[in-house]
């Protein structure tokens, strides 16, 4: 089956200045991710604008879809929404380095938006900007209570001092 993000395009080429929007909302199974964070029967939210420039077609937009990642700090589990921002180019004759290449009158959207959506979930997560995380020494998590490994070091350390000045006397 051929993917709903193969667009033609034979309108654009024909006039410069042509505009044409795609949205869709298409089953992630399309993109076939092969990526434990993402649901093949979730849905991934398509809106982009198609531009016909000199010498290809300017797409941009945003490319936006679940997944269910881990805090990097406490490792709770998280459930977002990645929202990729779109800007790229597809050329016939491909001579920008960053072009993407034209099928014939059709640009074919799904690779491009499979890896614009995989960057947008590259970077690990904190469940709050101030996540104090797992304790390093008994490993509770800090957010849902203190462990008092932190209050017994202090502890620890006046004992030592007692101990000094008791040496010292
Ligand atoms: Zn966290
Ligand atoms: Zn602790």
């Amino acid at each position: 089956m051929a993917s709903p993000l193969l667009v033609n395009v034979v309108e654009l080429t024909r006039r410069q200045g042509t505009l044409k929007d795609i949205q869709l909302i298409v089953p992630a199974s399309v993109f076939a991710f092969d990526d434990a964070r993402i649901a093949d029967t979730d849905q991934i939210d398509v809106d982009l604008h198609l531009e016909s420039v000199s010498g290809g077609i300017v797409v941009n937009g945003t490319v936006a879809g679940k997944w269910a990642t881990a805090c990097r700090r406490c490792l709770r589990e998280l459930h977002l929404v990645a929202t990729a921002e779109v800007d790229e180019l597809y050329q016939q004759v491909v001579d920008n380095p960053d072009a993407y290449p034209m099928t014939g009158e059709q640009l074919d959207l799904t690779g491009m938006a499979r890896e614009t959506l995989l960057l947008a979930m590259a970077d690990a997560p904190l469940c709050r900007p101030d996540c104090p995380g797992l304790c390093p020494q008994c490993g509770a998590d800090l957010t849902t209570a203190p462990c008092g490994c932190q209050a017994q070091r202090t502890d620890e350390r006046w004992a030592i001092l007692d101990q000094l000045r008791g040496e010292l006397d």
